[in-house]
């Protein structure tokens, strides 16, 4: 299929390739939807086999943007980037500049952010090319490590889960198996240990496994593969995409699954299949969100307790998702789709019959967030 081919069947407004042999950067930057906002999505560094195997990963992680922005309620839409190379190999400062250089020509089409193999660091060098990034450090005015807020929103889905599968929010006694206690996951094991929580833990981190053995002695570690017959009332995914599937499914003694990682079906299908055994899933890209609520305040300038506020939404949005799930009979993964899908239709909707009279920016304008 042809990129423009691809781009047509799945949406994407702009596709634009860099190039910079100076520092041997190769990068594509997807802009999705631009309907509510700015595209925000973060840099991914990857060896990619080939250039077509980087494009379409870039092509999907946009659009996922836009879905996570537009159920979230942001005024941003979807976008990502991806830089083709060898994060152990060919970082430099060169790179991560040009990139920057690339970033700024788009004008604020597309703002980008941390993303897998992208640091802090990374950014810092791209910030000092172009004000169009989030995820800047702290002591620049930015929001910093995501993760802790990522890890509230992962806490109030889980707790809108409770509600609907207990008819209570509290996760007070409740039991909740966490696979991958990185740094969202840890974060996830402080705000269940406040709320009363008992933690079933498994990773396949030394470092990270003794982190948790040292901040919660109680909490009980279990192996790789025995994390999904673990007797619990939550598992909670924290580590990778697709480990809910046909493998899995059969395993699971909980009454609901809510997570941090991205992608947690392997299928559409799992959804119905969840659905059909009476387990409750918070749509991941819905409650994972928390980071980008947070990276998205930076423009207005960044608070902490502005970032919680926001994300604390995350409770009334995924109760909403479960209604339109009831209501239209629909999987729960479905109902977050016709969530976003419709309110992305309403906005283009007004814009479209007022095209030419409120959307006109002057020149150098910055679009509001
Ligand atoms: P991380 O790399 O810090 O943590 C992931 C953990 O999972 C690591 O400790 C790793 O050892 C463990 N792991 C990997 N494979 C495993 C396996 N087979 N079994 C058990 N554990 C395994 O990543 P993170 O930032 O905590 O993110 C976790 C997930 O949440 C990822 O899928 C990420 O895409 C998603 N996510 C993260 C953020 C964020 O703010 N960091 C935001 C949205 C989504």
């Amino acid at each position: 299929m042809s990129t423009l081919d691809r781009m047509y069947s799945m949406g994407h407004e702009e596709v634009v390739f860099f190039q910079d042999k100076s520092c041997g950067l190769k990068a594509i930057i997807a802009i999705h939807d631009t309907t509510l906002g700015p595209a925000l999505g973060g840099t991914r560094m990857w060896p990619y086999a080939s250039e077509d195997e980087a494009l379409v990963d870039v092509l999907r992680l946009s659009r996922g943007m836009t879905y996570k922005a537009a159920v979230s309620g942001l005024n941003l839409g979807g976008g990502k980037a991806v830089i083709i190379g060898d994060p152990k190999k060919n970082k430099s400062e060169a790179l991560f500049r040009s990139f920057g250089r690339f970033v700024e020509s788009l004008n604020g089409r597309y703002i980008t952010a941390e993303d897998v193999n992208t640091s802090v660091d990374d950014i810092e060098h791209i910030f000092t090319e172009t004000n169009y990034v989030t995820g800047v450090a702290q002591q620049y005015g930015g929001s910093g490590n995501p993760a802790p807020y990522t890890a509230l929103g992962v806490f109030r889905g889980i707790e809108a889960s409770a509600a609907k599968a207990f008819g209570n929010r509290s996760l007070n006694g409740k039991t909740i198996a966490i696979q991958g206690v990185g740094a969202v996951g840890f974060e996830l094991s402080k705000l269940l240990s406040t709320a009363g929580a008992s933690i079933t833990y498994t990773d396949i981190n030394e470092k990270n496994i003794m982190r948790m053995k040292e901040s919660f002695p109680s909490a009980k570690f279990v192996g790789e593969s025995e994390i999904f017959s673990a007797a619990c009332d939550v598992y909670s995914p924290c580590a990778l995409g697709a480990s809910i599937n046909d493998e899995t499914i059969p395993l699971l003694k909980c009454k609901i699954v809510a997570g941090a990682a991205n992608n947690q079906l392997k299928e559409d299908r799992h959804g119905q299949i969840l659905r059909d055994k009476n387990i409750i899933y918070a749509p991941d890209y819905l409650i994972n969100a928390g980071g980008l609520m947070n990276v998205s305040i930076e423009f207005e300038g960044w608070a902490d307790s502005k970032s919680r506020r926001m994300i604390d939404t995350i409770y009334d949005k995924t109760i909403d998702v479960f209604h339109i799930s009831e209501e239209q009979g629909i999987p729960v993964n479905k109902a977050a789709d016709v969530m976003a899908e419709n309110r992305i239709n309403s906005i283009r909707g007004i814009k479209n019959s007022y095209l030419g009279k409120v959307h006109h920016r002057m020149p150098g304008q910055k679009r509001r967030f």
